[in-house]
């Protein structure tokens, strides 16, 4: 990647492309990463090197890559109508059967599903049905959302301002109003000294009915979190938290949303992580491994309290004005039906667990390597974190970017992961097998071993 010819896709994509989450100036200095295939969980650079993805993509293509049946789903459907939107009482057939197929598989009941074309957009289109919700029901107060410290919810204005992570505020005039961040519930970064992970949750419950009680309950609309925070750095909550949780937003009449856009279909061990953590939301929204990022789609699920509330006032005002020109598109909506098919006929679900106590042990094994701090994770999806002082917990300051340098060492090895702050994401397509696990940690092993040397060279220890 160092020495990029000119004309070369490397020199291209330098001089056209502008990328997103990526380093401008190093980009220009280094060039980036041209995949050009994949088979299974691996994918194939320009030069022929192959790499495992050990996150999917971004925690999205579940089934691998080269899933014929997911080809063909949408060539079939092209060929077919190739498009067609859900505004003024129109749709395609195979989107009724999709949303007909998500309402049968949600977590808890649900009545009704709006389509979108990714994340984003469905966390955006909830912040606005929730506003949207409370003015039908004449509670024009009532509006703010509640959301968490190192929550991940998108980058729309809308979905950002929900994302609390600073550097999807900083520098764009972000969050807007009416949205509020509670606390991050990581016991192992937050948790005080002699507090067990019980104590803390309670802490966690009692902060966010604090922030309750001081903006005012007939303030606060609705509550929003992922089962298990994934970019934030794949943080678990403690064993109890959404138990303690749930019972203060029902006292307040406050919408329980949850964006199941990377645990949703199979990936912590149930078919949504709302059933790993007894989680029941009025709100679900879902992206990523609904059409095994083949093609982009997202949903929003809601329940008959919502529904009937947007149902009533719509009837009243005329429509309801909101509405993507890929909304419910066909072909995505046939990739996304044929996923949730192979998801079915291969029963991911048992699949996930199969594999799952292989894939957190070998992780595990790195918990005593010494830039190791915590190694976390349920079913398929986890991180380990990298920390500069084992016994203290104290990380590595930013600049030093210990988390780019062991993906980069981990890229020469043939392993792509990323760091999440410093924890090193791993969520490997849900396809892999046990040998494939031992491969993936393998690499990362050596990746792990070269940035230690490398860190004790540049005395960073
Ligand atoms: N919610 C969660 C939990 C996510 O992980 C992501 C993407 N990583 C999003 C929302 C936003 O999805 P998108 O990138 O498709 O807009």
């Amino acid at each position: 990647m160092n020495q990029i010819k000119p004309n070369s896709l490397a020199a291209r994509d330098i001089a056209y492309h502008l990328h997103g989450y990526t380093n401008a100036v190093r980009q220009e200095q280094e060039g980036s990463l041209i995949l050009t295939e994949g088979k299974g969980i691996y994918v194939h650079d320009e030069n022929g090197k192959a790499y495992i993805e050990g996150m999917a993509g971004l925690w999205c293509a579940s089934l691998g890559f080269g899933e014929e049946r997911l080809v063909d789903a949408a060539i079939r459907q092209m060929r077919k109508l190739p498009y067609y939107h859900t505004f003024s009482q129109k749709t395609s057939s195979v989107t009724v059967e999709l949303a007909e197929k998500l309402i049968g598989i949600a977590p808890v009941p649900m009545s009704k599903v709006y389509f979108a074309s990714s994340g984003s957009e469905a966390n955006d289109t909830v912040v606005k049905m929730v506003w949207y919700y409370n003015n039908a029901l004449g509670r024009t107060k009532k509006k703010k959302i509640i959301s968490r410290q190192k929550g991940y919810h998108g980058v729309t204005v809308a979905s950002a301002s929900l994302t609390g992570l600073p550097n999807n505020h900083r520098d764009f005039d972000l969050p807007i109003a009416n949205i509020l961040h509670t606390d991050c519930p990581h016991y192992y970064r937050y948790g005080q000294e002699g507090e067990s992970e019980a104590q803390f949750a309670q802490r966690m419950a009692d902060s966010l009915e604090k922030l309750i009680l001081a903006e005012g309950p007939d303030t606060i609309a609705a509550f929003i979190a992922e089962p298990v925070m994934g970019a934030g750095g794949v943080i678990v909550p403690p064993a109890g938290y959404f138990d303690l949780i749930q019972p203060i937003l029902r006292k307040y009449d406050i919408l329980f949303i949850a964006d199941e856009v990377i645990c949703g279909f199979g990936r912590t061990g149930n078919m949504f992580g709302s059933q790993t953590f007894k989680m029941k939301p009025d709100i679900v929204t879902v992206a990523k491994a609904l059409s095994s990022a083949y093609l982009p789609i997202s949903a929003v699920m809601i329940n008959e309290k919502v529904y009937s509330v947007l149902r009533d006032n719509s009837g009243k005002i005329g429509v309801f004005g909101h509405g993507y020109t890929y909304s419910g598109n066909p072909v995505c909506a046939a990739v996304a039906l044929e996923t949730l098919k192979i998801y079915e006929e291969r029963n991911i679900v048992d699949q996930v667990r199969r594999i799952a106590p292989t894939f957190q042990r070998e992780m595990r094994r790195f918990a005593d390597h010494p830039l190791v701090g915590e190694v976390r994770g349920v079913g398929l999806i986890g991180a380990i974190e990298l920390v500069k002082n084992k016994q203290t917990r104290e990380s590595f300051a930013p600049q030093q970017g210990i988390a780019a340098q062991t993906s980069k060492f981990c890229q020469e090895l043939g392993l792509i992961t990323r760091g999440m702050a410093d924890g090193m994401a791993f969520c490997p397509p849900l396809i892999i097998t046990e040998a494939e696990i031992e491969e993936m940690f393998r690499r990362f092993s050596k990746g792990l071993d070269a940035t230690w040397a490398w860190v004790r060279e540049q005395g960073l220890v």
